[in-house]
Protein backbone atom coordinates (compact mmCIF):
# COMPACT_ATOMS: atom_id res chain seq x y z
CA UNK A 1 0.00 0.00 0.00
CA UNK A 2 1.13 3.24 -0.89
CA UNK A 3 1.92 5.66 2.07
CA UNK A 4 1.70 2.60 4.46
CA UNK A 5 4.62 3.01 6.38
CA UNK A 6 2.41 6.15 8.02
CA UNK A 7 0.66 3.75 9.82
CA UNK A 8 0.26 3.68 13.68
CA UNK A 9 -1.28 0.91 15.64
CA UNK A 10 -2.27 2.43 19.02
CA UNK A 11 -3.17 0.06 21.85
CA UNK A 12 -5.61 1.29 24.55
CA UNK A 13 -5.70 -0.96 27.80
CA UNK A 14 -8.16 -1.91 30.39
CA UNK A 15 -8.27 0.94 32.43
CA UNK A 16 -7.80 3.87 29.18
CA UNK A 17 -10.81 2.07 27.51
CA UNK A 18 -13.19 2.26 30.84
CA UNK A 19 -12.40 5.44 32.48
CA UNK A 20 -14.90 8.23 30.81
CA UNK A 21 -11.41 11.07 30.72
CA UNK A 22 -9.15 8.25 28.86
CA UNK A 23 -12.09 7.54 26.70
CA UNK A 24 -12.29 10.91 25.82
CA UNK A 25 -8.25 11.35 25.13
CA UNK A 26 -8.70 7.84 22.73
CA UNK A 27 -10.76 10.33 20.52
CA UNK A 28 -8.60 13.41 20.75
CA UNK A 29 -5.37 11.21 20.14
CA UNK A 30 -7.10 9.43 17.23
CA UNK A 31 -8.42 12.95 15.75
CA UNK A 32 -4.83 14.71 15.91
CA UNK A 33 -3.20 11.46 14.61
CA UNK A 34 -5.27 11.05 11.34
CA UNK A 35 -2.91 11.81 8.87
CA UNK A 36 -0.59 9.07 10.12
CA UNK A 37 -3.63 6.11 9.72
CA UNK A 38 -4.45 5.15 13.38
CA UNK A 39 -5.18 1.58 13.91
CA UNK A 40 -6.94 0.62 17.34
CA UNK A 41 -6.06 -2.32 19.20
CA UNK A 42 -8.12 -1.94 22.11
CA UNK A 43 -8.31 -4.51 25.44
CA UNK A 44 -11.72 -5.08 27.23
CA UNK A 45 -13.12 -3.02 30.25
CA UNK A 46 -11.52 -3.28 32.99
CA UNK A 47 -12.06 -6.35 34.96
CA UNK A 48 -14.40 -8.10 32.17
CA UNK A 49 -11.90 -10.48 31.17
CA UNK A 50 -11.97 -11.64 35.11
CA UNK A 51 -15.41 -12.31 35.16
CA UNK A 52 -15.29 -14.06 31.70
CA UNK A 53 -12.97 -16.56 33.08
CA UNK A 54 -15.08 -17.06 36.00
CA UNK A 55 -18.26 -17.63 33.76
CA UNK A 56 -16.26 -20.46 31.58
CA UNK A 57 -15.58 -21.89 34.74
CA UNK A 58 -19.08 -21.63 35.87
CA UNK A 59 -21.34 -24.57 35.93
CA UNK A 60 -24.11 -23.90 38.53
CA UNK A 61 -27.18 -22.02 36.86
CA UNK A 62 -27.84 -19.16 39.48
CA UNK A 63 -23.78 -17.90 39.42
CA UNK A 64 -23.51 -17.94 35.95
CA UNK A 65 -26.65 -15.86 35.33
CA UNK A 66 -25.00 -13.58 38.44
CA UNK A 67 -21.92 -13.35 36.48
CA UNK A 68 -23.76 -12.49 32.95
CA UNK A 69 -25.81 -9.74 35.06
CA UNK A 70 -22.19 -8.20 36.47
CA UNK A 71 -20.56 -7.55 32.86
CA UNK A 72 -24.16 -6.61 31.60
CA UNK A 73 -23.68 -4.06 34.28
CA UNK A 74 -20.30 -2.58 33.64
CA UNK A 75 -21.27 -2.25 29.94
CA UNK A 76 -24.45 -0.58 31.03
CA UNK A 77 -22.56 1.94 33.35
CA UNK A 78 -19.86 2.37 30.36
CA UNK A 79 -22.79 3.32 28.28
CA UNK A 80 -24.38 5.59 30.86
CA UNK A 81 -21.43 7.46 31.46
CA UNK A 82 -20.49 8.08 27.64
CA UNK A 83 -23.73 8.26 25.76
CA UNK A 84 -26.65 10.91 27.07
CA UNK A 85 -29.59 8.64 28.48
CA UNK A 86 -32.53 7.26 26.20
CA UNK A 87 -30.29 9.10 23.07
CA UNK A 88 -30.34 6.51 20.06
CA UNK A 89 -26.58 5.75 20.40
CA UNK A 90 -27.17 4.67 24.22
CA UNK A 91 -29.63 2.47 23.05
CA UNK A 92 -28.31 1.30 20.54
CA UNK A 93 -25.34 0.22 22.36
CA UNK A 94 -27.30 -1.43 25.10
CA UNK A 95 -29.11 -3.73 22.56
CA UNK A 96 -25.92 -4.88 20.87
CA UNK A 97 -24.38 -5.48 24.57
CA UNK A 98 -27.62 -7.57 24.92
CA UNK A 99 -27.32 -9.55 21.63
CA UNK A 100 -23.38 -10.25 23.06
CA UNK A 101 -24.82 -11.75 26.19
CA UNK A 102 -27.23 -13.90 24.54
CA UNK A 103 -24.39 -14.97 22.08
CA UNK A 104 -22.28 -15.93 24.82
CA UNK A 105 -25.35 -18.01 26.88
CA UNK A 106 -25.69 -19.88 23.62
CA UNK A 107 -21.82 -20.48 23.78
CA UNK A 108 -22.12 -21.71 27.22
CA UNK A 109 -24.46 -24.21 25.79
CA UNK A 110 -22.82 -25.11 22.93
CA UNK A 111 -20.87 -28.89 22.14
CA UNK A 112 -19.23 -28.12 18.82
CA UNK A 113 -15.75 -26.95 20.16
CA UNK A 114 -13.11 -29.17 19.61
CA UNK A 115 -12.05 -29.36 23.28
CA UNK A 116 -13.07 -27.40 26.50
CA UNK A 117 -9.65 -25.35 25.86
CA UNK A 118 -11.53 -23.92 22.80
CA UNK A 119 -14.66 -23.18 24.62
CA UNK A 120 -13.11 -21.42 26.92
CA UNK A 121 -10.83 -19.17 24.67
CA UNK A 122 -14.15 -18.47 23.18
CA UNK A 123 -16.03 -17.32 26.06
CA UNK A 124 -13.14 -15.27 27.32
CA UNK A 125 -13.06 -12.94 23.79
CA UNK A 126 -16.30 -11.61 24.66
CA UNK A 127 -15.20 -8.95 26.56
CA UNK A 128 -12.83 -7.74 23.45
CA UNK A 129 -15.54 -8.13 21.31
CA UNK A 130 -17.99 -5.87 23.21
CA UNK A 131 -15.24 -3.00 24.15
CA UNK A 132 -14.10 -2.87 20.41
CA UNK A 133 -17.76 -1.97 19.38
CA UNK A 134 -18.42 0.54 22.10
CA UNK A 135 -15.06 2.62 21.50
CA UNK A 136 -15.98 2.36 17.84
CA UNK A 137 -19.36 3.48 18.27
CA UNK A 138 -17.79 6.36 20.69
CA UNK A 139 -15.31 7.33 17.78
CA UNK A 140 -18.18 7.33 15.02
CA UNK A 141 -19.94 9.85 17.56
CA UNK A 142 -17.67 11.84 17.63
CA UNK A 143 -17.62 12.26 13.87
CA UNK A 144 -14.03 10.13 13.39
CA UNK A 145 -14.85 7.56 11.09
CA UNK A 146 -14.23 4.11 12.52
CA UNK A 147 -15.04 0.40 12.18
CA UNK A 148 -14.79 -2.61 14.46
CA UNK A 149 -12.80 -5.31 12.97
CA UNK A 150 -12.62 -8.42 14.88
CA UNK A 151 -8.87 -9.76 14.92
CA UNK A 152 -10.00 -12.83 13.98
CA UNK A 153 -9.67 -11.81 10.59
CA UNK A 154 -6.74 -10.81 11.03
CA UNK A 155 -4.51 -12.80 13.21
CA UNK A 156 -3.98 -16.28 12.46
CA UNK A 157 -2.59 -18.79 15.18
CA UNK A 158 -1.40 -22.16 16.06
CA UNK A 159 -3.78 -24.30 18.19
CA UNK A 160 -2.37 -23.59 21.67
CA UNK A 161 -5.44 -22.19 23.40
CA UNK A 162 -4.84 -19.91 25.90
CA UNK A 163 -1.88 -19.06 24.72
CA UNK A 164 -1.75 -19.08 21.05
CA UNK A 165 1.13 -17.66 18.98
CA UNK A 166 0.26 -15.79 15.47
CA UNK A 167 1.39 -18.12 12.06
CA UNK A 168 3.12 -15.32 10.03
CA UNK A 169 2.10 -16.03 6.63
CA UNK A 170 -1.58 -16.46 7.19
CA UNK A 171 -1.80 -13.45 9.68
CA UNK A 172 0.28 -11.18 6.95
CA UNK A 173 -1.69 -11.84 4.22
CA UNK A 174 -5.13 -11.77 6.28
CA UNK A 175 -4.23 -8.71 8.06
CA UNK A 176 -3.58 -7.15 4.84
CA UNK A 177 -6.58 -7.80 3.03
CA UNK A 178 -8.87 -6.54 6.39
CA UNK A 179 -7.00 -3.13 7.71
CA UNK A 180 -5.63 -2.02 4.67
CA UNK A 181 -8.56 -1.14 2.38
CA UNK A 182 -10.31 0.93 5.41
CA UNK A 183 -7.09 2.61 5.81
CA UNK A 184 -7.08 3.09 2.48
CA UNK A 185 -10.58 4.77 2.81
CA UNK A 186 -10.34 6.79 5.61
CA UNK A 187 -11.74 4.44 8.21
CA UNK A 188 -9.60 4.33 11.80
CA UNK A 189 -10.34 0.08 12.31
CA UNK A 190 -10.55 -0.43 15.78
CA UNK A 191 -9.57 -3.85 16.08
CA UNK A 192 -10.02 -6.49 19.20
CA UNK A 193 -7.28 -6.67 21.42
CA UNK A 194 -5.89 -9.86 23.05
CA UNK A 195 -7.89 -12.64 20.45
CA UNK A 196 -7.21 -14.69 17.05
CA UNK A 197 -8.21 -18.08 14.97
CA UNK A 198 -7.05 -20.75 13.98
CA UNK A 199 -6.69 -21.55 10.35
CA UNK A 200 -10.23 -23.51 10.90
CA UNK A 201 -11.74 -20.07 12.51
CA UNK A 202 -12.20 -20.93 15.85
CA UNK A 203 -11.28 -18.29 17.97
CA UNK A 204 -8.21 -18.28 20.38
CA UNK A 205 -6.64 -15.69 22.86
CA UNK A 206 -2.50 -14.68 23.18
CA UNK A 207 -2.75 -14.91 26.72
CA UNK A 208 -3.71 -12.77 29.55
CA UNK A 209 -2.90 -9.25 29.17
CA UNK A 210 -2.16 -10.18 25.40
CA UNK A 211 -3.60 -7.07 23.79
CA UNK A 212 -0.08 -5.77 23.77
CA UNK A 213 0.96 -8.56 21.51
CA UNK A 214 -2.21 -8.08 19.58
CA UNK A 215 -0.66 -4.84 18.52
CA UNK A 216 2.80 -6.03 17.60
CA UNK A 217 1.68 -8.17 15.88
CA UNK A 218 -0.75 -6.23 13.53
CA UNK A 219 2.15 -3.72 13.74
CA UNK A 220 4.28 -6.47 12.29
CA UNK A 221 1.83 -7.98 9.65
CA UNK A 222 0.92 -4.67 7.89
CA UNK A 223 4.62 -2.88 8.25
CA UNK A 224 3.32 0.16 10.38
CA UNK A 225 5.32 3.31 11.46
CA UNK A 226 5.33 2.55 14.84
CA UNK A 227 3.37 0.33 17.80
CA UNK A 228 1.99 2.80 20.46
CA UNK A 229 1.13 1.07 23.68
CA UNK A 230 -1.25 3.74 26.15
CA UNK A 231 -1.42 2.43 29.56
CA UNK A 232 -2.27 4.20 32.94
CA UNK A 233 1.10 4.75 33.37
CA UNK A 234 3.78 7.53 31.92
CA UNK A 235 5.67 4.85 30.57
CA UNK A 236 8.29 2.21 31.40
CA UNK A 237 9.68 2.86 34.98
CA UNK A 238 12.95 1.44 36.56
CA UNK A 239 10.53 -0.35 38.68
CA UNK A 240 6.68 -0.71 39.16
CA UNK A 241 5.38 2.63 39.61
CA UNK A 242 2.87 1.63 41.83
CA UNK A 243 5.00 -0.18 44.30
CA UNK A 244 8.21 1.49 44.20
CA UNK A 245 7.40 5.57 44.91
CA UNK A 246 10.32 6.97 43.67
CA UNK A 247 10.65 4.97 40.56
CA UNK A 248 11.82 6.74 37.68
CA UNK A 249 10.40 7.17 34.03
CA UNK A 250 12.73 5.37 31.28
CA UNK A 251 13.25 7.49 28.16
CA UNK A 252 14.32 5.02 25.85
CA UNK A 253 15.00 1.02 26.32
CA UNK A 254 16.45 -1.05 23.55
CA UNK A 255 14.04 -4.10 22.84
CA UNK A 256 16.40 -6.47 23.98
CA UNK A 257 16.02 -4.81 27.42
CA UNK A 258 12.25 -4.21 27.25
CA UNK A 259 11.74 -8.35 26.48
CA UNK A 260 13.73 -8.86 29.42
CA UNK A 261 11.83 -6.32 31.76
CA UNK A 262 8.40 -8.21 29.97
CA UNK A 263 9.66 -11.32 30.51
CA UNK A 264 11.37 -11.04 34.27
CA UNK A 265 7.52 -9.35 35.25
CA UNK A 266 7.21 -6.24 34.28
CA UNK A 267 2.99 -6.05 33.60
CA UNK A 268 3.80 -2.54 31.58
CA UNK A 269 4.52 -5.16 28.54
CA UNK A 270 2.75 -8.52 27.63
CA UNK A 271 6.55 -10.94 27.48
CA UNK A 272 5.97 -11.31 23.65
CA UNK A 273 5.07 -8.04 22.52
CA UNK A 274 8.73 -7.34 21.41
CA UNK A 275 9.06 -9.99 19.27
CA UNK A 276 7.32 -8.94 16.27
CA UNK A 277 8.07 -5.35 16.63
CA UNK A 278 12.14 -6.35 16.55
CA UNK A 279 11.24 -9.05 13.81
CA UNK A 280 9.79 -6.17 11.33
CA UNK A 281 11.83 -3.50 13.07
CA UNK A 282 9.25 -1.06 14.40
CA UNK A 283 9.50 1.16 17.75
CA UNK A 284 7.33 0.83 20.51
CA UNK A 285 6.37 3.62 22.31
CA UNK A 286 4.59 2.97 25.65
CA UNK A 287 2.42 6.31 26.49
CA UNK A 288 0.05 7.34 29.68
CA UNK A 289 -3.46 7.66 28.25
CA UNK A 290 -4.42 10.03 31.57
CA UNK A 291 -1.27 12.00 31.04
CA UNK A 292 -0.98 13.46 26.78
CA UNK A 293 2.00 15.37 27.09
CA UNK A 294 4.36 13.14 28.26
CA UNK A 295 6.51 11.57 25.49
CA UNK A 296 6.53 8.29 27.17
CA UNK A 297 9.57 5.53 26.89
CA UNK A 298 10.95 4.46 23.14
CA UNK A 299 11.97 1.04 22.75
CA UNK A 300 13.91 0.56 19.28
CA UNK A 301 17.70 -0.91 18.43
CA UNK A 302 19.44 1.77 20.09
CA UNK A 303 21.29 0.00 23.11
CA UNK A 304 23.59 2.59 25.53
CA UNK A 305 26.47 1.28 26.73
CA UNK A 306 26.79 3.09 30.04
CA UNK A 307 26.84 -0.40 31.47
CA UNK A 308 24.27 0.69 34.41
CA UNK A 309 21.09 -1.31 35.76
CA UNK A 310 18.01 0.39 33.88
CA UNK A 311 15.52 -1.38 36.09
CA UNK A 312 14.74 -4.02 38.37
CA UNK A 313 11.34 -6.31 38.01
CA UNK A 314 10.32 -9.26 40.08
CA UNK A 315 7.60 -12.17 40.22
CA UNK A 316 6.12 -13.21 42.85
CA UNK A 317 5.08 -16.81 42.25
CA UNK A 318 8.35 -18.67 40.23
CA UNK A 319 8.25 -22.49 40.91
CA UNK A 320 11.66 -24.33 40.88
CA UNK A 321 12.82 -27.58 40.16
CA UNK A 322 16.37 -28.76 41.81
CA UNK A 323 17.56 -31.86 39.61
CA UNK A 324 20.64 -33.50 40.75
CA UNK A 325 22.23 -36.98 39.97
CA UNK A 326 25.92 -36.83 40.75
CA UNK A 327 27.09 -39.96 38.55
CA UNK A 328 24.98 -38.97 35.80
CA UNK A 329 25.16 -35.21 35.52
CA UNK A 330 28.45 -34.54 32.64
CA UNK A 331 27.20 -37.58 31.36
CA UNK A 332 26.12 -37.46 27.25
CA UNK A 333 22.69 -36.57 27.02
CA UNK A 334 21.32 -36.03 30.66
CA UNK A 335 20.68 -32.26 30.00
CA UNK A 336 18.58 -33.13 26.72
CA UNK A 337 16.61 -36.27 28.12
CA UNK A 338 15.86 -33.10 31.23
CA UNK A 339 14.53 -30.83 29.17
CA UNK A 340 13.08 -33.60 26.15
CA UNK A 341 10.98 -34.31 29.91
CA UNK A 342 10.23 -30.61 30.67
CA UNK A 343 8.79 -30.13 27.00
CA UNK A 344 6.69 -33.17 26.92
CA UNK A 345 5.02 -32.26 29.77
CA UNK A 346 4.53 -28.75 28.49
CA UNK A 347 6.96 -26.78 30.96
CA UNK A 348 8.93 -23.81 29.51
CA UNK A 349 11.69 -22.77 31.40
CA UNK A 350 12.55 -19.08 32.23
CA UNK A 351 15.93 -19.58 34.00
CA UNK A 352 18.52 -22.02 34.55
CA UNK A 353 21.39 -22.87 36.49
CA UNK A 354 23.93 -25.82 36.24
CA UNK A 355 27.01 -27.14 38.40
CA UNK A 356 28.85 -30.08 38.40
CA UNK A 357 26.15 -32.20 40.22
CA UNK A 358 23.33 -30.38 39.53
CA UNK A 359 20.46 -28.01 37.45
CA UNK A 360 18.12 -25.80 38.77
CA UNK A 361 15.30 -24.72 36.70
CA UNK A 362 12.46 -22.32 36.93
CA UNK A 363 8.92 -22.88 35.47
CA UNK A 364 7.15 -20.02 33.31
CA UNK A 365 4.20 -22.65 33.49
CA UNK A 366 3.83 -25.85 35.54
CA UNK A 367 2.14 -27.72 32.87
CA UNK A 368 1.96 -31.47 33.75
CA UNK A 369 4.48 -31.03 36.85
CA UNK A 370 3.38 -34.22 38.58
CA UNK A 371 4.16 -36.64 35.46
CA UNK A 372 7.30 -34.49 34.43
CA UNK A 373 8.80 -35.12 38.04
CA UNK A 374 7.87 -38.75 37.97
CA UNK A 375 10.12 -39.05 35.05
CA UNK A 376 12.78 -36.93 35.96
CA UNK A 377 12.83 -39.00 39.43
CA UNK A 378 13.60 -42.37 37.21
CA UNK A 379 17.28 -41.28 36.89
CA UNK A 380 17.95 -38.58 39.25
CA UNK A 381 16.52 -36.79 42.15
CA UNK A 382 14.31 -34.09 41.25
CA UNK A 383 12.71 -31.91 44.29
CA UNK A 384 10.11 -28.85 43.28
CA UNK A 385 10.05 -26.28 45.57
CA UNK A 386 7.45 -23.23 45.89
CA UNK A 387 7.24 -20.33 47.69
CA UNK A 388 10.17 -18.61 45.72
CA UNK A 389 10.05 -15.51 43.69
CA UNK A 390 12.73 -13.93 41.38
CA UNK A 391 14.43 -10.30 41.51
CA UNK A 392 15.82 -9.28 38.55
CA UNK A 393 18.31 -6.47 37.16
CA UNK A 394 18.21 -5.48 33.51
CA UNK A 395 20.31 -3.15 31.51
CA UNK A 396 22.95 -4.00 28.26
CA UNK A 397 26.16 -4.71 29.75
CA UNK A 398 25.61 -4.51 33.20
CA UNK A 399 27.77 -7.28 34.37
CA UNK A 400 29.87 -4.95 33.79
CA UNK A 401 29.15 -2.36 36.42
CA UNK A 402 31.61 -2.00 38.95
CA UNK A 403 31.06 -4.34 42.09
CA UNK A 404 27.58 -5.44 40.72
CA UNK A 405 27.53 -8.93 42.13
CA UNK A 406 29.63 -7.96 45.16
CA UNK A 407 27.22 -5.05 45.92
CA UNK A 408 24.12 -7.59 45.65
CA UNK A 409 25.39 -10.32 47.76
CA UNK A 410 26.13 -7.92 50.42
CA UNK A 411 22.62 -6.08 50.18
CA UNK A 412 21.17 -10.08 50.23
CA UNK A 413 23.71 -10.66 53.67
CA UNK A 414 22.93 -7.23 55.32
CA UNK A 415 18.67 -8.43 55.14
CA UNK A 416 19.68 -12.02 56.38
CA UNK A 417 18.40 -13.17 52.71
CA UNK A 418 19.58 -16.09 50.62
CA UNK A 419 19.64 -16.21 47.17
CA UNK A 420 17.99 -19.72 45.94
CA UNK A 421 19.57 -19.48 42.66
CA UNK A 422 21.15 -16.89 40.40
CA UNK A 423 21.02 -16.59 36.47
CA UNK A 424 22.72 -14.11 33.96
CA UNK A 425 22.42 -14.97 30.77
CA UNK A 426 25.64 -14.65 28.07
CA UNK A 427 23.62 -11.63 26.78
CA UNK A 428 25.20 -9.38 29.72
CA UNK A 429 21.62 -8.07 29.94
CA UNK A 430 20.16 -9.83 33.23
CA UNK A 431 21.08 -10.83 36.30
CA UNK A 432 18.16 -12.31 37.93
CA UNK A 433 18.15 -14.01 41.81
CA UNK A 434 15.65 -16.57 43.18
CA UNK A 435 14.37 -15.48 46.86
CA UNK A 436 11.75 -16.62 49.11
CA UNK A 437 8.48 -14.65 48.01
CA UNK A 438 8.25 -13.38 51.24
CA UNK A 439 11.28 -11.21 51.56
CA UNK A 440 10.59 -9.92 47.54
CA UNK A 441 8.83 -6.43 49.08
CA UNK A 442 11.19 -6.07 51.73
CA UNK A 443 14.87 -6.05 49.03
CA UNK A 444 13.24 -4.71 46.37
CA UNK A 445 13.27 -1.10 46.96
CA UNK A 446 16.84 -1.52 48.32
CA UNK A 447 18.40 -2.67 45.40
CA UNK A 448 16.48 -0.09 43.49
CA UNK A 449 17.67 2.63 45.97
CA UNK A 450 21.74 0.87 45.44
CA UNK A 451 21.53 0.85 41.41
CA UNK A 452 18.83 2.94 40.09
CA UNK A 453 18.49 5.93 42.61
CA UNK A 454 22.38 6.53 43.82
P1 LIG B 1 -3.11 -2.07 30.53
O1 LIG B 1 -4.45 -2.43 31.07
O2 LIG B 1 -3.04 -0.69 29.98
O3 LIG B 1 -2.54 -3.11 29.63
P2 LIG B 1 -1.48 -3.10 32.70
O4 LIG B 1 -2.11 -3.06 34.06
O5 LIG B 1 -1.43 -4.40 32.01
O6 LIG B 1 -2.16 -1.97 31.82
O7 LIG B 1 0.02 -2.53 32.79
C1 LIG B 1 0.25 -1.28 33.36
C2 LIG B 1 0.73 -1.46 34.80
O8 LIG B 1 1.99 -2.12 34.78
C3 LIG B 1 0.99 -0.18 35.53
O9 LIG B 1 -0.17 0.31 36.12
C4 LIG B 1 2.07 -0.59 36.54
O10 LIG B 1 1.54 -0.77 37.83
C5 LIG B 1 2.56 -1.94 36.06
N1 LIG B 1 4.02 -2.02 35.95
C6 LIG B 1 4.79 -3.04 36.42
N2 LIG B 1 6.08 -2.81 36.20
C7 LIG B 1 6.18 -1.63 35.58
C8 LIG B 1 7.28 -0.84 35.08
N3 LIG B 1 8.55 -1.26 35.20
N4 LIG B 1 7.00 0.33 34.48
C9 LIG B 1 5.73 0.75 34.34
N5 LIG B 1 4.66 0.07 34.81
C10 LIG B 1 4.87 -1.11 35.41
N1 LIG C 1 -8.37 -8.33 28.41
C1 LIG C 1 -7.23 -9.22 28.42
C2 LIG C 1 -6.78 -9.49 29.84
O1 LIG C 1 -7.33 -8.92 30.77
C3 LIG C 1 -6.11 -8.76 27.54
C4 LIG C 1 -5.49 -7.43 27.90
O2 LIG C 1 -6.06 -6.66 28.67
O3 LIG C 1 -4.41 -7.15 27.37
O4 LIG C 1 -5.93 -10.29 30.04
MG1 LIG D 1 -1.60 -4.96 29.99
Amino acid sequence: MRGSKRMLVMKFGGTSVTNPLSVAAIAKQVRSNLEQKPIIVVSALSGVTDLLVKLSNASNKGEIQDILAEIRLKHQQWIDNIFSQNSPCNQNASAQIDFYLEELEDIMQAHDFSSSLARHDSIVAFGEKMSSYLISRYLVNNKIQAERLLATKCIITNNNFGGADFLSDETILHSKKNILPLVENEIVPVITGFIGATVNGETTILGRGGSDYSAAIIGYAIGAKEIQIWTDVDGVFSADPRKVTNARLINQLSYQEAAELAMFGAKVLHPRTIQPAVKADIPVRVLNTFNLDNHGTLINHDADNTHHVKAVTWRKDVPLINISSPDMFLSKGFLQRVFAILSENNISVNMLSASEVSVSVTLDNVGNLEDALKQLNEFAVAEYRSGLGSISLVGEKIMDTPLLMQNVFNLLEDQGLKAEMLSYSASNINLSMVIASESIEKIVPKLHDQFIIS
